[in-house]
């Protein structure tokens, strides 16, 4: 039984914890709050801007010193959220259509609660069939301003751990033995590098990296640069002698079988990249390619690329995430997954002279994570 004095302290903390509850409430509901609805009035701005590369970037197919990428930004209820695109001939892609496939699908994203962003991805990939750089563009956006709108990190609503994302590596492009020379001493601080491969002076090219660095790990990239299997073969094993960790994408996206048969005649690791762009194409290369490298602008966003790490893991597969040329906006949106991957390739704003953004940063290779949400970057186009 209580006391009269014991039952009037406990009346007394009710109530006094009530009246607590009741002030919190009042002020989460103040008028300088207002509601994230979702659906309030919406502002889609869009705009190419050119970046210039440091150096002039070849792979196996081409050679650029800029890139027109496509930057968006949207604002609604008082929230804004950047997104890019970086279009790519390999997948016929320029910054004129995919500011058209933009614009086609804005009426998407004024239409729909952006709470429901599963509802605009559906809808988008209904509308956009081309031009998946387009779709990232908007996906980005949409989830920086989700994770605004939740006052989150991306990588924090997904409930991941940035202590264990991979180190990045950093791109070597295809070029003279002497700027190979000067480009490997430039990447001193990185750890880890990415040599592009591909040409027919693959052994010279892979020779002038080593002598500048003899044991740093080096993966290989041949954007489906050797033609036929035993070509990849003869090229693979000398390549393996060299400490090489893993091999991207050695033949065209095409020849699976062909890459079924390589795989089981090499020690090494197969990376699919020009062979799978979202998580549609990831069965069939179970066999063949020992892993993915996912992309953003080929997935169509975060929320396809969130996708493909659950399909990947399901079939035991290994997940790469890499990136094209990019600024910080694409970078940063997809250094918010490093944590769920084995690798990361994620130098794209790196290898630009001029980034309009800043956001997740590297240092030796590590990533620099901020508490920013959404995204988590600064700057405006
Ligand atoms: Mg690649």
């Amino acid at each position: 039984m209580l006391t009269r004095k014991q039952f009037l302290q406990l009346s007394g903390t009710s109530i006094l914890g009530f009246s607590l509850f009741s002030s919190a409430s009042a002020a989460t509901g103040s008028k300088s709050q207002p509601k994230i609805s979702g659906t309030g009035p919406m502002k889609i701005d869009i705009k190419t801007k050119k970046l210039i590369l440091k150096h002039t970037w070849t792979i196996s197919r081409n050679s650029s010193n800029f890139k027109n990428n496509v930057f968006v930004r949207i604002e609604r209820d008082g929230i804004v959220g950047y997104g890019e695109a970086a279009p790519n001939v390999r997948y016929g892609e320029d910054y004129q259509k995919t500011t058209n496939r933009i614009r086609a699908a804005e009426d998407i994203l004024k239409n729909t609660n952006l709470f429901h962003y599963v509802n605009i991805k559906e809808a988008i990939d209904k509308r956009i069939t081309d031009q998946s750089c387009a779709k990232a563009a908007i996906d980005i956006a949409l989830m920086d301003w989700i994770g605004k709108a939740f006052n989150q990190p991306l990588y924090k609503l997904w409930g991941l751990n940035t202590a264990d994302a991979p180190l990045t590596s950093y791109s070597i492009g295809i070029d003279t033995v002497e700027m190979i020379k000067k480009k490997v001493r430039e990447a001193e601080p990185y750890p880890i590098l990415k040599v592009k491969v591909g040409t027919h002076r693959d052994k010279e090219i892979i020779n002038a990296v080593r002598s500048v660095t003899k044991d740093k790990p080096i993966r290989v990239d041949a954007n489906e640069g050797w033609k036929t299997k035993e070509e990849a073969l003869e090229n693979i094993k000398w390549l393996t002698d060299q400490g090489v960790e893993f091999i991207e994408q050695p033949m065209p996206a095409s020849m699976i079988e062909e890459t079924a048969w390589l795989r089981d005649h090499v020690n090494i690791p197969i990376i699919a990249d020009e062979a799978v762009k979202t998580a549609k194409d990831i069965p069939k290369l179970v066999g063949a390619y020992d892993g993915i490298n996912i992309k953003l602008m080929k997935s169509g966003g975060l929320q396809e690329a969130l996708r493909m790490i659950y399909m990947a893991k399901a079939y035991g597969m290994k997940i790469m995430l890499g990136c094209m040329i990019e600024s910080s906006v694409g970078i940063s949106a997809a250094a918010q997954l490093t944590p769920f991957v084995d690798y990361a390739d994620l130098d794209g704003n790196l290898l630009i002279a001029n980034d309009p953004f800043s956001g997740v940063k590297v240092d030796h290779g590590k990533f620099i994570f901020n508490d920013k949400p959404g995204i988590g970057v600064e700057g405006t186009f």
